[in-house]
């Protein structure tokens, strides 16, 4: 986290807002002198009516890129070619501030770009005549959020006692009706799949155990036995186990489901899915991938992908979400990631939220 050389005041002091005149005005404050600036810089608190916010600006960012060569093509465009000898061309504009061996390039032009640059040095340009000008002070490090975790021993008891119930959660009744025991006595045991009644009955445990056999966390939802489909309706079953077993201090990180796997077979390439049930039934069907879900869409990104990044992955998106998904995706190679993403769902005539165990169920 960045902090900068003027602030908003964080005291209560309210001033009198010059655009509204009410006293609900905060003003910018020098962090290392305790000075107000002038009072005209500063935020109206009253955010629907007036809306008034003068700050102090704070330049382009731009981030220090280290390069082989770097050379005018035009007037308007420079040839990067970087120390892994990708070459990008580059708005010479954009180049902010450069020497023999590097160079700052704009953060808005580098977030087009598949230059490598995140984990760079950066700092402020201005040719600005403000008075004045922010600029980073000093920065400190991010607040690491510290998962929880359950514990092997809930895990078992969890598993146990279902199994003295004798009777199948309504997922696993569903896969033994499309795949052999053995097939479906597999697929249990790979991914600790459980049955519990804690929420509904003959509801579904999903564990979300991350590579290093940590348990983040537990999804538990209810399928229909007949139809192998998420009950939604009069509400969508889905809750966690920490809220189940009333845990409200429990600090919920969550990882692929399936992410345990990946360290039982290095040859094996990566596979990732959206729904931990197409995960399962994935892995009857083509068990030379490894088959991992995200649990959502929108966990398709790089705090849950990061253990796969030395990994061959493909991932196949639901029908309707493989432009967001290759986007991701194309962020993610140039985080040097080895990820490809199918369009096989998008080029059939299946309506959007189809996803890849429903295609192989309709062609088998
Ligand atoms: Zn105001």
């Amino acid at each position: 986290m960045e902090v900068f050389k003027y602030s908003l005041d964080k005291s209560s002091k309210k001033n009198n807002c010059p655009n509204c005149k009410k006293q609900t005005f905060v003003f910018y404050v020098d962090t290392e002198t305790g000075n107000y600036l002038p009072a005209d810089y500063g935020r109206c608190d009253r955010e629907q009516n007036c809306k008034y916010h003068k700050a102090p600006p704070k330049g382009k960012r731009g981030y220090l890129i280290p390069f082989l060569t770097l050379k005018n093509v035009s007037d308007k465009a420079s040839k990067l070619v970087d120390v892994n000898g990708v070459i990008s061309m580059i708005p010479t504009s954009q180049i902010l501030e450069q020497n023999q061996k590097n160079c700052f390039v704009s953060e808005w032009y580098l977030k087009t770009s598949t230059i490598n640059y995140q984990n760079n040095e950066s700092k402020y340009f201005s040719k600005n005549e403000e008075p004045f000008l922010n600029q980073v002070v000093k920065t400190k490090p991010t607040e690491l959020i510290v998962s929880s975790y359950h514990s092997l021993k809930l895990q078992d008891k969890l598993i146990n006692d279902y199994k003295s119930n004798l009777t199948f959660d309504n997922l696993t009744a569903f896969l033994l009706d499309n795949f052999s025991f053995d097939e479906v006595d597999k697929a249990i045991s790979d991914y600790y799949l459980t049955g519990t009644n804690l929420c509904w009955k003959n509801a579904t445990m999903f564990w979300q155990m991350d590579n290093k056999e940590h348990i983040r966390g537990a999804k538990i939802m209810l399928y229909n036995e007949y139809t192998g489909k998420r009950v939604k309706e009069p509400y969508n079953h889905i809750n966690w186990l920490h809220k189940a077993i009333k845990e409200p201090d429990f600090n919920l990180c969550q990882c692929l489901f399936g992410l345990h796997l990946i360290n039982k077979d290095y040859q094996k390439n990566i596979a990732i899915v959206e729904s931990e049930k197409t995960a399962i039934i994935m892995s009857i069907f083509l068990p030379d991938f490894i088959w991992l879900a995200t649990g959502s869409k929108s966990n398709f990104k790089f705090e849950l992908l990061e253990p796969l990044k030395k990994r061959s992955c493909f991932a196949f998106p639901d029908k309707g979400e493989f432009a967001n998904w290759s986007n991701k995706a194309k962020e993610l190679k140039s985080k040097g990631f080895k990820i490809e993403v199918s369009n096989i769902l998008e080029q059939t005539s299946f309506k959007n939220g189809f996803d890849l165990a429903d295609y192989y169920f309709n062609i088998n």
